[in-house]
């Protein structure tokens, strides 16, 4: 085998092709079973377990071969089918602040069916409690070795308070795996979409991170709603911008509009962005449509309650 490599695998999520994606790290190591160790950044939702687990029969790889799960959140498109991965031996690596959830989803499933309702099966499925026992905090700078490359975890709040890039260290090159701080591409075009859910939306947290993912000099970003970006400094100056714009536009709406009113001017300002941008019309709405304008809503909602109240812990 050559040296390391990345694959992208395509989860299908809710059907849709390029919505949300797991990769596949293969690092050639001769002490290894087979020569190769296997890690995954991101698992995807359970929902879309057996469909991961297919896609890596189809490559020849056993599911049970995988010796670790890296997770950048553990927003439930991007971690629910851990504990599965857990259950047939994968070590969990994740944020200190996610551990908690992983072990036990229950609180993270309520808030998610209150959402979603009868959609929560569908959107993501419910998830596998992880044994604590593989399930790791992972602090801000640590590093784990996977052979002779290097994975990274780089605290990154803004999007969730739990949220690691992971940087990818190897003979060829830094590669960043950016999860949701890097926000995501709308598949079908290269319209920058902007997720603020609840419940720690932060916009000036958001902006350090994306500051830090700069200084970070990376050769290539990896976006689990997007995929490959090769030109990682453009991109994350350009995303800064996007961030900046849509906080700026959503903190104003939401002091200033009661819910249906803000989802109508938010809708109209967004929208002929999209246009603008070739976003193909399925896609806009199903990327863009109004559950996604009432979730970046509720999350500046949320965000400007816990400025007048600030949360704990
Ligand atoms: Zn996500």
């Amino acid at each position: 085998m050559r040296g390391t490599t990345i694959t992208p695998i395509d989860l299908d999520y809710l059907s849709l092709p390029g919505a949300a994606l797991a990769f596949l790290v293969e690092v050639p190591d001769e002490s290894a079973a087979g020569g190769v160790r296997r890690v995954l950044v991101e698992c995807g939702p359970e929902a879309c377990r057996p469909r991961l687990e297919s896609e890596l029969a189809r490559r020849g790889i056993d599911p049970a071969s995988i010796e670790a799960v890296l997770l950048t959140h553990i927003h439930l498109d991007h971690a629910g089918a851990a504990g599965g991965f857990a259950s047939r031996g994968a070590r969990i690596l994740v944020h200190p602040r996610g551990v908690r959830h992983l072990v036990d989803p229950a609180k993270l499933v309520a808030s998610s069916r209150r959402v979603h309702g009868d959609r929560f099966d569908r959107f993501y499925g419910e998830p596998i409690p992880g044994p604590a026992d593989r399930i790791d905090a992972i602090e801000d700078g640590a590093a784990v070795r996977v052979g002779d490359a290097i994975l990274r975890a780089i605290e990154t709040p803004g999007h969730a308070r739990h949220h690691h890039a992971w940087m990818l260290e190897h003979a060829g090159g830094r590669e960043c795996f950016t999860g949701d701080v890097a926000a995501m591409i709308v598949p079908g075009s290269r319209f920058i979409s902007v997720p603020t859910p609840a419940t720690d939306f932060d916009p000036s947290a958001w902006d350090a991170s994306l500051a830090r993912l700069l200084d970070e000099r990376s050769d290539r970003l990896w976006l689990t709603h997007g995929g490959r970006v090769d030109a990682p400094h453009e991109f994350l100056a350009a995303v800064r911008r996007r961030v900046a714009d849509e906080a700026a536009f959503l903190l104003e709406t939401a002091r200033a509009c009661e819910d249906r009113e803000a989802v109508e001017r938010y809708r109209a300002w967004l929208h002929p962005q999209a246009d603008a941008a070739r976003v193909p019309e399925a896609m806009r709405s199903a990327f863009l449509g109004r559950a996604f304008l009432e979730m970046n809503l509720a999350g500046t909602r949320k965000f400007l309650k816990d400025q007048l109240e600030p949360k704990h812990g």
